[in-house]
C-alpha cells in the first residue's frame, strides 16, 4: 500500500474554467488523474467545486491534444520540428514588420493562460514586434464594465471579496447567471439567502435557478437595465434617500449628475422596462433597508451597444447609496474565464501597460522603455474587434494568437473567418486543432495548467498559484516558453527560466503588483491586489481613497441607446449564454468524458406560447436567421423564457449550431465589445423531428 500512494503524486492546482477561482488538490498517478479533492485551506472554495472542476479534467489526456508544431503545405498540415516551426515564424514575421510596420502584426492573448504568460505575451507584442495591437478575449465580456468602474470609482475589479457578497444585506443580480456560469459563488449567495436572510433581486430574461429562489424577479423588457437603474437612483433622491455624508465628503459630479436625472421619471421608466411602478418603488426601498447592497452582474448588462453606459449606472447608484469603500457592499463584474481579470492586469491590452497605467503616460513608457531597453510604442493599438476590421481593410497582414477560439466567439463569425483568410501569415497556439487553427500558416502545442506552473487571478483580484502536475505532453510546451522562443528568435534575448522571474519583473514595474512574489503565494496563500510593497493586500478597494488624484469617485451622466433591432421580419428576440457542464466553445469541456455524458450538445429554449403558435415540441428541429447567417438547432420547449424570446445555449461543438452564426458587428460605443445579446431571429421548423 505504501509503494502504491506514493506514487501518487498531490498537486495544487486552480480551476482551469471560470472566474470564481477554486483551488483543489489533484491526485495523479503517470498521467492518469485521479481525482479532485477539495481542501478547506482553499481561500475561496474550502471543500466545494462544482462539476467542472471536478470532472472537468479528462481533456488534458485527450487523443486530440496536439503533440507536435504543424506547419501548412497548400491545404495540408504537416508535423515539423520546434526548429523549423519557430525559424518560418521569426522570418515571416519579421519580413512583414519590415515591409509593412510592426502595426501590420497583431496579438490576441488568452485568458486561459497564466498572469506571467500574458505579461510576456504583451511585452512580446510592445517590446519585441513593436506595436500595442495586443488584446484578449475580455474584449467579448467583461470590457464595458472596466470602463465603466474606470470612469466612476478608477478601478476596473470587484470592490470587495465573495465573502462581502455572501454577507452582504442585499444581493442584486443583473444579466447574469451564476448557478451556471459562477456556481460555487452562487452556492455563497443561496446559503446566506437561506440561513442570513439575506435579500436577492434577480433581474433576467430568463427564469434561472437564482431568478428562482429571489425575493423578487424581474423580467425587463431586453436592453432597459439603464433605465430602471436610473429611475431607481433617482428615486432614492428623491426619497431623501441618498448617503448624503459620503455624497459630501467622497464624490464629485453631484449636481451634473442628478440634473442628468430628470427624465428617469417612475412612469417612463414603466413604460419603457416593462417594470411596474411598484416594483421600481420596492427595488429602491430594499436597497435603502439593506445593511450593504453588492451588484453582481455580467454579460447581460455588457454585451450590449450601451454596456459601458450600463456598467455605469450601476456603479452610480451605489455611489448614490454609499455602498462603495465599506464591507458587504459595492460594484461587482463577474468574470468568465478562470483569468480573464489577470489577462487585462497584466497588460494584454492596446491601452494599458500592466497594472493599468496607460500606454499614452510618457512617463510610464520611459519606465518600461529603461527596463526592457527598447523604444516602445506611443498610441494604444487596436483591439480584437479592430483587428478583424483591419485585416479586411488589408492593414492588418499576420495575426499571433494563442488559446482563443476566435473563429467561434468573436460575433459574426463567418466575418471574422473571411477575415482570416486573407491574413498573409498567421500563427495559432493551442491544445487542440481548433476551429480557427484551420486558417493558420503555423500550429503550435501548448500545455495546460495542469503541465506547467504559474499564477490566476480570479474575479475577486486574488492572485494564486497553481503548480505543475504532469509533464507537457508530447513536444509540447507552455505558452510563456513558446513565447519566449519566438521572441528570441526575432532578436531578443530573454532567459526566463520560470514563470516566477516574469512575474517579479512584473511586480518590480507595476505598482499594484509591487508585493507580490511566489514565496508570498506559497501553498494556499493568495494575495489581493493592489499588493504594497511590504506585502499587504487589498480585500476591500476605496476604504479610504477612490483611485483617482483627489480620491474622490466621480458620479458620471449617462444616456440609454436604443438597443440594435435588424428589422421587422426578424420577430423573435434571440438570448445566449452559458451551461453549467460546458466551457464557452467547449474545446476543454467536450473532451471530458464526465461532462459531455451529462450534457452532450447545445439546444434552444422556447417558450410554451411560441411552442404552441409555431406547433413545436421538445426535440423539434429549427433554423434560426439573422441577417449574418443561419444555424439548425433542436428545441427545448420551457417556462424559463417568455413570449418571443428564445435562448440558445453558447457552448458547442458544432460550428453550424453556434450562436456567433448570427451574431452582428456592431459593438458597444466604448469598448467595442459586441452586442451579442441583442440578437433578432427568425424562425423556420424543418422537418426532421
Ligand atoms: Fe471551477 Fe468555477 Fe466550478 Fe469553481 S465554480 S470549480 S472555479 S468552474
Amino acid at each position: 500500500a505504501a509503494m502504491r500512494t506514493s506514487r501518487i503524486k498531490r498537486t495544487k492546482t486552480v480551476c482551469t474554467y471560470c472566474g470564481v477561482g477554486c483551488s483543489f488538490e489533484v491526485w495523479t498517478k503517470g498521467r492518469k488523474i485521479l481525482k479532485i479533492e477539495p481542501q478547506a485551506e482553499a481561500p475561496v472554495n474550502s471543500i466545494s467545486t462544482c462539476v467542472k472542476g471536478k470532472f472537468g479534467w479528462d481533456f488534458v489526456n485527450s487523443e486530440e491534444r496536439l503533440t507536435h508544431p504543424l506547419i501548412r503545405k497548400g491545404d495540408r498540415f504537416v508535423e515539423a520540428t520546434w526548429d523549423e516551426a519557430l525559424d518560418l515564424i521569426a522570418s515571416k514575421l519579421g519580413e512583414i514588420k519590415q515591409k509593412y510596420g510592426p502595426d501590420s502584426i497583431g496579438v490576441i492573448a488568452s485568458s486561459k493562460c497564466s498572469n506571467e504568460e500574458n505579461y510576456i505575451a504583451q511585452k512580446f507584442a510592445r517590446a519585441v514586434i513593436g506595436t500595442n495591437n495586443v488584446d484578449n478575449c475580455s474584449r467579448y465580456c467583461q470590457s464595458p464594465a472596466t470602463a465603466g468602474l474606470m470612469r466612476t470609482v478608477g478601478i476596473g475589479g470587484d470592490a470587495g471579496t465573495i465573502h462581502d457578497i455572501a454577507s452582504a444585506g442585499l444581493v442584486i443580480v443583473v444579466g447574469a447567471n451564476p448557478a451556471e456560469s459562477h456556481p460555487v459563488l452562487a452556492t455563497r449567495v443561496k446559503r446566506a439567502h437561506k440561513l442570513r436572510d439575506q435579500k436577492l433581486i434577480v433581474f433576467d430574461l430568463r427564469r434561472h435557478e437564482l431568478g428562482e429562489r429571489a425575493d423578487l424577479y424581474i423580467h425587463p423588457t431586453p436592453g432597459t437595465d439603464l433605465i430602471w437603474m436610473s429611475a431607481v437612483t433617482k428615486y432614492i433622491i428623491d426619497q431623501g434617500w441618498h448617503d448624503q455624508a459620503f455624497l459630501r465628503d467622497r464624490v464629485n459630479g453631484w449636481e451634473e449628475y442628478v440634473a442628468s436625472l430628470e427624465r428617469y421619471t417612475l412612469d417612463y421608466a414603466a413604460e419603457r422596462t416593462g417594470i411596474a411602478r411598484e416594483q421600481l418603488i420596492q427595488i429602491a426601498a430594499m436597497i435603502h433597508e439593506a445593511d450593504g447592497t453588492c451588484i453582481l452582474w455580467a454579460m447581460g448588462v455588457t454585451q450590449h451597444m450601451g454596456g459601458t453606459d450600463t456598467s455605469t449606472a450601476i456603479a452610480n447608484l451605489l455611489l448614490v447609496t454609499g455602498n462603495f469603500g465599506r464591507p458587504n457592499a459595492g460594484a461587482y463584474p463577474l468574470r468568465g474565464h478562470n483569468n480573464v481579470q489577470g489577462a487585462c492586469d497584466f497588460g494584454t491590452m492596446p491601452a494599458w501597460m500592466p497594472g493599468y497605467e496607460a500606454v499614452q503616460d510618457e512617463k510610464v513608457r520611459a519606465k518600461y522603455e529603461r527596463a526592457w531597453g527598447v523604444k516602445l510604442p506611443e498610441q494604444p493599438g487596436l483591439n480584437n474587434h479592430q483587428m478583424v476590421e483591419a485585416i479586411t481593410k488589408g492593414k492588418l497582414k499576420a495575426m499571433y494568437l494563442f488559446g482563443e477560439e476566435m473563429a467561434l466567439v468573436d460575433s459574426n463569425s463567418n466575418h471574422v473567418e473571411h477575415s482570416f483568410e486573407q491574413l498573409e501569415f498567421f500563427v495559432v497556439q493551442d491544445l487542440f486543432f481548433t476551429r480557427t487553427a484551420q486558417y493558420a500558416d503555423v500550429v503550435l502545442p501548448a500545455a495546460p495548467s495542469l503541465e506547467k506552473d504559474g499564477t490566476f487571478t480570479n474575479t475577486e483580484r486574488r492572485v494564486q498559484r497553481f503548480y505543475q502536475a504532469l509533464q507537457p505532453l508530447g513536444d509540447s510546451k507552455p505558452d510563456w516558453e513558446i513565447l519566449q522562443l519566438v521572441a528570441n528568435r526575432m532578436g531578443a534575448a530573454w532567459n526566463y527560466r520560470h514563470p516566477s522571474e516574469l512575474m517579479a519583473e512584473a511586480a518590480s514595474l507595476a505598482p499594484i503588483f509591487a508585493g507580490v512574489t511566489y514565496e508570498r503565494l506559497e501553498g494556499w496563500q493568495s494575495l489581493l491586489w493592489p499588493v504594497a510593497a511590504d506585502g499587504s493586500d487589498t480585500p476591500l478597494l476605496y476604504k479610504e481613497r477612490f483611485a483617482f488624484p483627489d480620491g474622490k469617485a466621480r458620479l458620471f451622466p449617462v444616456e440609454w441607446t436604443q438597443p440594435f433591432h435588424p428589422g421587422e421580419e426578424y420577430d423573435l428576440h434571440l438570448n445566449n449564454g452559458r451551461l453549467l457542464e460546458h466551457f464557452h466553445e467547449g474545446n476543454m469541456t467536450y473532451r471530458s468524458e464526465g461532462l459531455t455524458h451529462k450534457v452532450p450538445r447545445e439546444w434552444l429554449e422556447v417558450s410554451t406560447e411560441l411552442a404552441k403558435e409555431r406547433g413545436l415540441e421538445s426535440g423539434s428541429l429549427v433554423r434560426l436567421t439573422s441577417p449574418y447567417g443561419h444555424v439548425k438547432v433542436r428545441v427545448e420547449v420551457t417556462d424559463t423564457v417568455q413570449g418571443k424570446e428564445l435562448y440558445l445555449t453558447m457552448n458547442t461543438r458544432d460550428p453550424e449550431a453556434a450562436i456567433n452564426r448570427l451574431t452582428s458587428s456592431y459593438h458597444d460605443k466604448i469598448t467595442h465589445t459586441p452586442n451579442y445579446k441583442e440578437m433578432s431571429v427568425k424562425m423556420e421548423v424543418l422537418e426532421d423531428k
